[in-house]
């Protein structure tokens, strides 16, 4: 929390004119990515806007399994280069905007802000595939007092009509938070998933969520004969979601999958790293593979939406609530995975 003195953001005359009863220091307390394993807390500036932008006071912000990866690597070659200030999934209040800003945003309206938002105009926007937009925008900074909200994230999000639903195939999985979100909205969806995990916590909460079977991975010698024989004629699951962010569970998952079934590598590995396959085995069994990144702005709003129909329950993936001072601690305690999902930070 900010220790100094609040006063009115010297951020322009038009945007000091859009203020209205609200009044913003001008130093915030912030989490700092400055590198591998090296994240700070400090006093920094509350963000300037531009006319066409908001300025949310945090209320609280959430974990994800892709920040513990960049936390652990120092940086990602999309997202975040460092320094800056870290974490993309929160919910506040709006608390300042600009002149410019469409007139549906008000002060104090609560919103939940996604983290990138498309151009609209490219080659893939145009094709609907906004994920893979050539200038799609991050914007991070979600541990913090404040967050600033740029121009293009505020704009209506269009329907687009990709999508990347699965049938009800058996799914077998690897996870982290992610993973547990594929278990629960595959298994609302009547999908018998084999859940697959290094550790028990994450394979208890699995069952929880509606998986049929866990294997532990660590215990099971011959994993991917162990999934097998869980499905029908030991011919392996339908659909396989990697979602581990490992080379070597990459090789896995080609192992396991039916002949004719679908491979979702949904987990990103680093530039640089390669895995060997066999195209014989890609070929012949005529596996669809599929590597989908990030979401498009109708994704989130589906997320929004599955989360108002209670498909998805916060209590069911936030284990604890920190402060914000707590999370460089937190980074490391999550690097052990001793049963965290998401934590949810509160500055
Ligand atoms: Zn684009």
């Amino acid at each position: 929390m900010s220790a100094t003195t609040p006063k009115k953001m010297e951020v322009g005359e038009e945007v000091k004119a859009a203020v209205t009863h609200v009044t913003v220091p001008s130093k915030m307390t912030a989490a700092v990515l400055y590198g591998s394993e090296d994240l700070r807390i400090e006093k920094i500036d509350v963000p300037t806007l531009a006319v066409d932008e908001v300025l949310l006071r945090v209320r609280l912000a959430l974990t994800d399994g892709t920040d513990l990866k960049v936390w652990k690597r120092g940086y990602h070659a999309k997202m975040i280069q460092p320094p800056a200030v870290f974490g993309h999934e929160l919910v506040g209040e709006i608390v300042a905007m600009g002149k410019r800003v469409d007139p549906r945003w008000r002060i104090g309206m609560r919103v939940i802000a996604a983290n990138s938002a498309p151009c609209l105009r490219c080659y893939h926007c145009r094709r609907g595939q906004e994920n893979l937009c050539d200038d799609l925008l991050f914007n991070n900074g979600a541990y913090a007092d404040y967050m600033r909200i740029p121009s293009r994230i505020l704009r209506p999000a269009r329907h687009s009509r990709n999508g990347c639903a699965h049938g009800r195939h058996r799914g077998g999985h690897r996870f982290g938070p992610i993973g547990l979100k594929f278990v629960r909205m595959l298994s609302r969806r009547g999908v018998r998933v084999i859940a697959l995990a290094r550790r028990a916590a994450p394979l208890d909460v699995a069952r929880r969520l509606g998986a049929v079977a866990t294997i532990n991975v660590t215990e099971t010698p011959g994993v991917v004969a162990a999934v097998k024989a869980l499905t029908e004629d030991q011919r392996g699951p339908d659909a396989v979601v990697e979602a581990a962010g490992n080379p070597a569970t990459w090789q896995q998952a080609l192992a396991m999958v039916c002949r004719g079934g679908v491979v979702n590598f949904f987990s990103g590995l680093p530039s640089g790293t390669h895995i060997e396959i066999e195209p014989a085995t890609i070929h012949y069994s005529e596996l669809k593979l599929i590597s989908p990144f990030h979401h498009t702005p109708r994704f989130f709003r589906e997320a929004l939406e599955a989360i108002r129909r209670g498909d998805i329950s916060a209590h069911d993936f936030v284990t604890e609530e920190i402060r914000l001072a707590d999370l460089p601690r937190a980074f490391e305690r999550m690097k052990s995975r001793s049963g965290e999902i998401k934590l949810a930070v509160r500055p």
